[in-house]
């Protein structure tokens, strides 16, 4: 059975299937995701993240693999997921067409098999960008689209506080959070999270637990 299968409506009928959250999930848990890296940032998550014995999601930039190939490695020898997250995450690749995005993502698959050995199942469409060309570009590529129900404005709003209180503020079992390992900000906010969730007895799953789906071919 599969839970938690939202669907983002676009128009003219193209819609793209994706999970965003399972409130069904038997145990208490939730799903932490970052996005946009790997980068310098990245180290100090994956040491909060170890020190807390908690797993998560990477969806990564093909460039920045290619920039930090030795992090890249580090995410998956400490046992965390990695997702596509496209080559360039442009600005305007809401633009793009069906074969330009489909490179996109073909592109990173191969650096990410380069790079850790593995054919990544998952995607995320950078700024969650639904439109007919994704839609037709993931019917060619077959990823599952792996999207979130809990934003926590790491990039944009300034203050942990604020961060922290984004997303756990009716906090519910199954969310998927994303964050990005961008941030100086997201490491300090991390290390609160885990916590909080420590006292609450919430665990923490990868995108294929919470969802009983394979991550990888
Ligand atoms: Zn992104």
């Amino acid at each position: 059975m599969i839970t938690g299968y939202g669907v983002l409506v676009m128009k003219a009928q193209y819609f793209i299937r994706s999970y965003s959250n399972n409130p069904h999930i038997s145990n208490k848990a939730v799903a932490l995701t970052f996005d946009d890296g790997p980068n310098e940032h990245t180290v100090e998550i994956l040491k909060i993240l170890e020190r807390y014995h908690a797993k998560g999601t990477f969806f990564c930039i093909g460039k920045q693999i290619k920039e930090h190939p030795e992090i890249f490695k580090q995410i998956i020898e400490k046992g965390h997921l990695v997702g596509n997250h496209t080559y360039g995450h442009s600005k305007y690749i809401d633009l793009y067409g069906v074969n330009r995005f489909v490179n996109e993502i073909r592109k990173t698959d191969q650096i990410i098999k380069e790079f850790s050995g593995k054919s990544t199942l998952l995607f995320r469409p950078p700024y969650g960008i639904t439109n007919p060309t994704v839609a037709k570009a993931l019917k060619i590529t077959k990823h599952k689209v792996i999207g979130w129900n809990r934003r926590s404005f790491d990039t944009t709003i300034p203050s942990e506080s604020v961060i922290f209180k984004k997303i756990t503020s009716n906090l519910k079992n199954g969310d998927v959070i994303l964050l990005h390992d961008t941030k100086k900000i997201t490491a300090a906010v991390l290390e609160q999270l885990l916590l909080f969730l420590q006292q609450n007895n919430v665990t923490t799953v990868m995108i294929d637990e919470l969802f009983s789906i394979q991550a990888y071919e």
